[in-house]
Order: C-alpha cells, then structure tokens, then sequence
C-alpha cells in the first residue's frame, strides 16, 4: 500500500454513509447531533442530501465544518414542502435550541428603533430593544452608522437635549423662586441648540413643543425641520457662506434619508400580510402550489398543506385564520426578539425575491363567503 494512504488525515466519517443510502434531494432543515445527544447545527437547504454530502469533503483546516465533523456523533434532517418553509424552521429551532456552531444567527439585532423617552425631559435615543415604558418607538429599520450622531442633530434641529438620562431637571416654570440659580450643564444651552431644561432656561411648554415636532417629523407629518434648514442654507449662501450652506445641506439631506428609511422600512415591513404559496425549487405552477402560508404583519402564523383556495369559515382551519385575523397587533413591547427576528428573515425573503409576491393573495380571500340566507 502506498505509505501516503496510511496517513490518510481524513477518514471516511462514519455518519456519511447513512446520508448517501437515505438522504434525498428535497428542501428540508437538519440536525448534527453530539456525543450526548445535545444539538450542535442546525442548517437547511433545498437539496438536503447534497448539501449534507457537502460537510464530509475536507474542508480547511480549523475551519468550521471541519470541527463540527469531528465532534458530530449522528444526524437527523426532515423534509419541508418548500425551501421558504425550511427557512423559517430553521430559524425557529436555532432560537429554541441555540446550537453552538450557528454563530451565522448570533449576529442578530442589526436593526434599530428610534425610541422618544419617557422622562420629565424626552430625548431621542437609538435602541436595540423597544421598551413597555410609554416610550415612542419608531421603526424597526437596518440601523445606519453613527445613528447616534444622527439622532444628536435631529435633537439639536427641534431643541431636545442629548445629555444622559440621569441630568436632573428643572424647568422655569417648576423653578423654585428661593433656589440659587442654576449653571447649564453643557455648552448647547449657550450655543443655542438646547432651551437648557437643566437650569430652568425653558418652560415644559417649550421643551414638549420640539417633542412634538420631532415625532411629527420621524411620523412623516412635518416637513418643517427640512424647511427651515433648507432657509438657512439659503441665507448662508446669499451671504456668500458657503462652507456653512454645504454643511446645513449635508445635514438635511442626511436628516431627510433618515426619516425616508424609517418611514420605507416601516411601510414594506407592514406590507408583510398576505397568503403565500411558496415556490418549490421545480417552479410548481400556482395551481399546484405544494402549501398555504397565512403570513401576518411579517410572521408565519399557519401553514396549511397544498394550495387552498379556500377555507369555509366554520370549519375548524377557517376558523383558526378567523381568530388570527381578529387579532389586535401588538406594540413593539410586546414583540420579543424572535418575532423580530422572523420579520427580518421574511423581509429580506421577499426583498431578495420580488417575484415571490406574485404569489400572494389577500388574507381575507382565503376565506369563503357564506352564502347570504334566501
Ligand atoms: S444644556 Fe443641559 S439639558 Fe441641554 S443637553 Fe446640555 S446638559 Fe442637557
């Protein structure tokens, strides 16, 4: 024998042959299993046989798949219907389970929410987490960079202040009379771009006023923060400031994408809210399609088998979307990171795949109208 082969660092891994004598090429989610049973991956693909054929080919050296089939000890997969529906229980059993080699979905939370605050004096600050504290939350949308800084200009155009929570307060009109006076506690008081709430410079009056505008503005109902700084970029260049009209449109521009990105985000995340007959990776005709997702403000809510045209209200599927369809939406609180999570995943499916929205219909339509009495 040639000595090289003795010497064989990869030996043929005892799980593939179980994956190439059962393993089939349909859309389906997967397991590997540890030495105690305990879930290490969790992956899907369309053509699960090829793909769990895949991890036994040497990989790099110290790369992942390479150390998941050293510790991997069995491996289960089952089927879905469609590569969309594998998409989401994968997801849904990476959340329960939390497999340690899935670092892919640990990555989470890239989006943002612009929460107003809910303190003697609000300020707007960039969250990862809504809260259930009366807080206003705007979003969820893919956080851009520096949104702190972001936010930091937009509470400078309507007057909010950005100083940490903790700062006390003292508005001029819950001044005490006998009390000393009291010193601002940063430069923006005197630079203009705060009513100084800190040392009683403003009344609540005031201060709420630019609350007001600034949610009206992050609610698409205001376009005066625009305005105005569209008037001083013009005042700035007829006094032939050049440099300060640039730096006054950079900010609106900025200011501007902003808002569109909260108000887009929102609107196509909202547009999630359809049934949904998924493609299959043969490209079933619709007729033919192989289920019924009933999705609901971006998340999988029921899946029925086959393509269902219709369901009879009192039968007991009918009446499952009935009662679904009832439901009030939750606020932002109440969501927890899953459904987010899930909404993200729906989102980019569908952004990915405009051509998958041609196969959605109306959530009503999916339920048959009684015949009216007579
Ligand atoms: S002036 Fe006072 S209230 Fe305004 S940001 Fe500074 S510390 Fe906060």
């Amino acid at each position: 024998m040639h000595p090289l082969k003795r010497l064989n660092p990869f030996p043929v891994h005892p799980l593939r042959r179980q994956v190439k004598e059962e393993a089939e090429n349909r859309p389906g989610v997967y397991r590997f299993l540890g030495p105690r049973g305990e879930v290490l991956y969790v992956g899907k693909s369309v053509r699960v046989r090829t793909r769990l054929l895949s991890y036994f080919r040497h990989g790099v050296e110290g790369g992942k798949e390479v150390e998941l089939m050293r510790v991997a000890r069995a491996v289960r997969w089952e089927y879905l219907p469609t590569e969309f529906e594998a998409l989401v229980r994968e997801l849904r059993l990476i959340r329960a389970l939390r497999p340690r080699f899935n670092v892919r979905h640990r990555r989470d939370r890239r989006y943002a929410w612009i929460r107003i605050t809910r303190e003697p004096a609000p300020r707007l600050v960039a969250t990862r987490r809504p809260r259930s504290d009366g807080s206003l939350h705007f979003g969820p949308f893919p956080a851009p960079r520096r949104l702190t800084r972001l936010l930091s200009e937009l509470a400078a155009e309507v007057g909010l202040r950005d100083c940490p929570a903790a700062t006390p307060m003292f508005f001029s009109d819950q001044l005490d009379l006998l009390a000393p006076g009291r010193t601002p506690g940063c430069l923006r008081a005197e630079l203009g771009s705060c009513p100084g709430p800190c040392a009683g410079l403003c009344d609540n009056r005031t201060y709420q006023e630019g609350v007001d505008e600034a949610q009206a503005f992050l609610e698409g109902r205001s376009h005066h923060i625009l305005d105005d700084l569209a008037a001083r970029m013009g005042e700035a260049a007829a006094r032939r400031d050049f440099e300060g009209a640039a730096r006054l449109r950079d900010r609106r521009d900025r200011l501007e994408r902003l808002r569109s990105d909260v108000l887009e985000f929102g609107r196509f995340l909202r547009s999630l809210h359809f049934v949904y007959h998924p493609s299959t990776p043969d490209e079933a005709p619709l007729g033919e399609a192989p289920s019924t997702c009933v999705i609901l403000r971006g998340q999988l809510r029921l899946t029925l088998p086959g393509p269902t045209p219709s369901l009879d209200p009192d039968e007991p599927a009918g009446r499952a979307v009935r009662h679904l369809l009832l439901e009030p939406p939750s606020p932002p609180h109440q969501r927890g990171a899953q459904d987010w999570e899930e909404l993200f995943l729906l989102a980019r499916w569908f952004r990915r795949r405009p051509e998958e929205l041609t196969r959605t219909r109306p959530v009503e339509s999916l339920l048959r109208t009684r015949p009216s009495p007579g």
